[in-house]
């Protein structure tokens, strides 16, 4: 446990439903595996919520960003109930507002506007990670 202290980490919505949703875990991928790699962590939504302790134990060991593809904001909500309060939530819907050409309309293979807005989110995210870690560097709380 002593390495986890300098990474964030960050629970994407697991929205089948929603185009939103889709945007939300894939934008999540690409700040684990290409923007942050050394820097984020993640866990898996369906087992934290289904009761694994180790999963719950997470975000009172990372400080934690939610990643929710709309307003019901799953991930936020489910972090919050069983483990810790997440420090920021990042809502896909949102952040479509500022993009209008950008529209999330799949549920599976991106079009190249929809990788274009995963990848506008990806760096939102990326910037709150930076943020996040900034604060902690500082000692500033949560
Ligand atoms: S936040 Fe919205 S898109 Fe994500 S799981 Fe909940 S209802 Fe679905």
């Amino acid at each position: 446990m002593a390495i986890v202290k300098d990474k964030v980490g960050v629970v994407s919505c697991s929205g089948e439903d929603l185009p939103e949703g889709t945007i939300s875990r894939i934008a999540t991928r690409i700040v684990l595996e290409k923007l942050r790699p050394n820097d984020t962590v993640t866990i898996c939504l369906p087992l934290f919520l289904a009761g694994s302790e180790d999963e719950r134990a997470f975000a009172r060991v990372f400080p934690t960003i939610a990643i929710d593809g709309c307003d019901k904001r799953c991930a936020e909500v489910g972090t919050k109930k069983y483990s810790g309060k997440p420090v920021a939530t990042i809502v896909v819907s949102e952040i479509m507002q500022k993009y209008p050409y950008l529209k999330a309309k799949s549920r599976g293979k991106l079009s190249a506007k929809e990788k274009e807005l995963a990848l506008k989110v990806a760096e939102e995210i990326a910037a709150k990670v930076d943020e996040v870690l900034e604060r902690k560097k500082r000692g500033d709380s949560n």
